[in-house]
């Protein structure tokens, strides 16, 4: 057992106090604060909103060089909306982001330049009015009567958690992984070699044709490589090799490191787990300059500012997500958001992954959002409360965005209306989401309750 001290009581001088307070930069807290800071039609909404995040930039995952994922649902029409859609357009407008390619393996792929998102994140947060603070770290929540308020820092009506951890954590987790970016490949080689041998380059799912097109794609395969790879004594941590198109044709970036059974919220572990991760890419840059036709004189470009967490603490909320739901293509009468990705499952032990389709797209319930006991917070992103199995589809960025846009618009009523989240008026809520644009299937029965 750790050793334990006693911290003594002390007071704490209130450095702030706002009406909501957004934990986390990342697509969800972004998505967040800006809903609870405009009205459906852009203006502001005179709430004092204030976003806290604990590195020196905003964008969390976003900025790490990976797709957005699940912006078109499988029948392949635009299912995340509303203000994600907003951010993806202005990107666009600067040659920032790419269109959203359909794809039957990930459903579909946007390329965002990792930069160019750093830096509309900080203008959309301006814009909205939302006050930002670097560098702090949620630590602690005290709880004052109904409402949470951070120790000492800031009080605050709503709290939304959208840093990706919170209470609860089932046995295995989804494994992290360090992306990082390789240019001076020959893509036009790559492709044409991929499309014209598939006896030698073995894809996983789709046909090697599929990738002649210069358009946006993650190749997922080439086992055969890597067998031959570790034959030769490379030691390569997955099955498969994954890289992905950037924004530049050179520029491919890879998905490859990972380690098993790390808890990110034990900083021991997460910082052994980045000391892997860095030891693992240098070997797998090695192995595809090696084993992978047109990468023979790329070089590492760019290393993602830190190990991504796939999976951590999320909430029990008064719903829980299941992988059921995903199949069933839910329809939920409280539904705030559509979601379509497949149940992607890195497994734990071993370097494999299994994908499990929905047919169409899912509803997320408002429920999943809003903690089962506690008043006073919303959850957003990739801490909402769902199976290991449902998170592996519904944390995805399409959706991570869409859920961080209703918690937002959820935390702004609450504080206009005086009403918990466990009491909002969700009707309302779903009515303020259309008139952001959110995306809503047409009026069809329900199949959930
Ligand atoms: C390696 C990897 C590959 C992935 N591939 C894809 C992909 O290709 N496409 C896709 O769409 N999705 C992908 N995902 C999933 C997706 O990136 C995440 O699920 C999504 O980013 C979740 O959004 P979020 O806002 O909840 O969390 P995050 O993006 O993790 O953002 C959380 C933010 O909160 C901050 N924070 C954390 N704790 C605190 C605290 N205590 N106080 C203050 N701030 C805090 C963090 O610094 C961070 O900025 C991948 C994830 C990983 C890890």
């Amino acid at each position: 057992m750790m050793k334990e001290i006693q911290e003594p009581a002390r007071s704490i001088p209130v450095r702030d106090e706002v009406d909501v307070l957004v934990v986390g930069g990342g697509p969800a807290g972004l998505m967040a604060a800006q809903a609870a800071a405009i009205n459906p039609d852009g203006s502001r909404s005179g709430l004092k909103v204030m976003l806290i995040e604990s590195r020196g930039t905003l964008g969390g995952n976003m900025t790490q060089g990976l797709p957005l994922l699940g912006f078109l649902g499988r029948k392949g029409n635009e299912v995340i909306k509303g203000l994600p859609l907003r951010f993806v357009e202005r990107l666009r407008e600067r040659g920032q982001a790419t269109h959203h390619r359909a794809c039957p393996l990930h459903v579909s792929l946007t390329m965002i330049d990792p930069e160019g998102t750093k830096r509309l994140a900080w203008e959309i947060m301006e814009e909205a009015g939302v006050k930002v603070l670097m560098y702090v770290f949620c630590a602690e929540v005290i709880k004052e009567g109904k409402y949470e308020d951070l120790p000492g820092h800031i009080k605050d009506n709503i709290v939304l958690d959208a840093d990706g951890k919170f209470v609860f954590v089932e046995g295995s987790r989804l494994p992290p992984t360090l992306m990082f970016s390789m240019r001076g490949v020959d893509s036009r080689k790559l492709r044409d070699a991929v499309a014209d041998h598939p006896d030698i380059y073995d894809i996983d799912f789709l046909p090697n044709e599929f990738f002649r097109a210069s358009d946006n794609c993650t190749m997922v395969g080439f086992r055969n490589q890597i067998r031959q790879a570790r034959e030769q004594g490379y030691d390569i941590p997955v099955e498969r090799t994954i890289f992905m198109t950037g924004m530049a044709d050179d520029e491919w970036w890879v998905n490859m490191s990972r380690v098993n059974g790390i808890d990110a919220t034990d900083p021991e572990q997460y910082t052994r787990g980045e000391e892997i991760c860095i030891r693992q890419n240098a070997e797998i840059a090695r192995y595809l300059k090696a084993f992978i036709p047109g990468f023979e004189h790329a070089y590492v470009d760019r290393v993602a500012p830190f190990m991504g967490i796939r999976e951590s603490r999320r909430i029990v909320g008064e719903y829980v997500l299941t992988e059921q739901d995903i199949f069933d293509c839910a329809r939920f009468p409280d539904a705030i958001g559509v979601a379509s990705y497949p149940v992607d499952l890195h497994h734990p032990v071993g370097g494999d992954c299994t994908l499990m389709w929905c047919p169409d797209c899912y509803d997320v319930p408002y429920r999943s959002l809003v903690p089962k006991e506690v008043d006073g917070l919303l959850c957003a992103g990739r801490n909402i409360s769902a199976t290991h199995l449902a998170l592996a589809s519904v944390r995805v960025m399409g959706p991570a965005m869409c859920l961080g846009e209703a918690a937002g618009k959820a935390a702004q009523l609450c504080v206009r209306t005086g009403a918990q989240p466990r009491t909002l008026d969700v009707g309302r809520l779903q009515q303020e989401l259309k008139a952001e644009g959110v995306y809503f299937r047409p009026d069809e029965p329900t199949n959930k309750e």
